[in-house]
């Protein structure tokens, strides 16, 4: 059988991290062909190309600095260019940039090319709730799979150990995504609800934007993530309320009264943060289905990051869960 092409879709903190592991796997396994293509997306840093920075260091010195990638990953800055014959494309954009990525790769990639979402975030449909991997299968029209877990991308790239799910419906891609996903400290499960691993992923990191209230939403609103005792379920959620962007600025936006976005200009040098835009799409949501008030965590915390409600507020909000009415 022919050695699989794989492009990664993306080369920020995650995306990077990533790409250390899937580099080492392409280049150890004969599956897989050993030049790995990254999009990357262009910019200047001190003056270089930050493609020519990454294949002449390996190091992508701005969103995961101290770390080398291996040799065989290619920063490519032409997204067409990058996703050209590839049987396997790893997602890993911040959410916002899905679309308009899908728009312009549609129609140029290969038609059985297997895709794998990396993505932590919520889109709104017609119908309410779209997953991020529902938007890629319908406007590329491919077989879609998702990987999501505890993961911090700099412990990741540290080869710290950590588990992550991925979840694949297919009984064919899922041996064929765990060998090029795992290493001796990246442990992989496969399951096959893809749908429940994504959603708990993409509603954590509501819940890290809040610093005060990690503890509650473990046993009040998370039956999404009681439905699963993996790393993509309360591990990733304990994970990320502890050491993740979202709480980082969370914590920042309580201390200083800052907005949002200055915050993530000032304290993530390029990161973007999915918390926010994931609670405003929630939001969204659960106001066309007349559902606001039994999700009173989401709601407060979308209230404050978006609608001026003081932090201190927080608890009051709380104090009308419909479970104590
Ligand atoms: P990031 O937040 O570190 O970096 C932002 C990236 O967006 C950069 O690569 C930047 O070049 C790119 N970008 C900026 N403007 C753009 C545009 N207009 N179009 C396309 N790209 C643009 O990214 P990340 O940490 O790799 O996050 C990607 C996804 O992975 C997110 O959904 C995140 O929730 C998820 N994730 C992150 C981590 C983590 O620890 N960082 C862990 C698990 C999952
Ligand atoms: P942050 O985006 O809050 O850093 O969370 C990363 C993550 O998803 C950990 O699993
Ligand atoms: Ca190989």
């Amino acid at each position: 059988m022919a050695a699989k092409k794989v492009c990664i879709i993306g080369s920020g903190n995650w995306g990077s991290a990533i790409a250390k592991i899937v580099g080492a796997n392409a280049a150890k396994y004969n599956t897989f062909e050993n030049t790995v293509n990254m999009w990357v997306f262009e910019e200047m840093v001190n003056g270089r190309k930050l493609t020519e920075i990454i294949n002449t260091e390996h190091e992508n010195v701005k969103y995961l600095p101290g770390r080398k990638l291996p040799p065989n990953v290619l920063a490519v800055p032409d997204l067409l260019e990058s996703v050209k014959g590839a049987d396997i494309l790893i997602f890993v954009i911040p959410h916002q940039f899905v679309s308009r990525v899908c728009d312009t790769i549609k129609g140029n990639i290969k038609t059985d090319a297997v895709g794998m979402s990396l993505i932590k975030g919520v889109d709104e449909g017609p119908d309410g709730l779209k997953l991020i991997s529902d938007v890629i299968r319908e406007k590329l029209g491919i077989t879609m799979t998702v990987l999501m877990g505890a993961n911090l991308a700099n412990e990741v790239a540290d080869e710290k150990f950590c588990e992550t799910t991925i979840g694949c419906k297919s009984k064919a891609h899922g041996p064929l995504l765990k060998e090029l996903m795992q290493t001796q400290n990246f442990r992989v499960t496969v399951v096959e609800e893809a749908d429940v691993v994504e959603i708990c992923g993409a509603l954590k990191n509501i819940v890290a934007v809040d610093d005060r209230l990690r503890s509650d939403i473990l046993h009040g609103q998370s039956g999404f993530s009681r439905h699963i005792s993996g790393s993509c379920g309360v591990a990733d959620l304990i994970t990320t309320c502890y050491g993740g962007r979202n709480r980082k600025i969370g914590e920042a936006f309580a201390r200083t009264g800052k907005t949002i976005e200055e915050l993530e200009k000032e304290l993530l040098n390029g990161q973007k943060l999915q918390g926010p835009a994931t609670a405003a799409e929630v939001h969204q949501i659960l106001k066309h289905k007349n559902l606001v008030e039994k999700f009173p965590l989401f709601n407060a915390v979308y209230q404050i990051c978006f609608q001026g409600h003081p932090v201190k507020e927080f608890v009051t909000c709380l104090q009308n869960h419909p479970e104590h009415m």
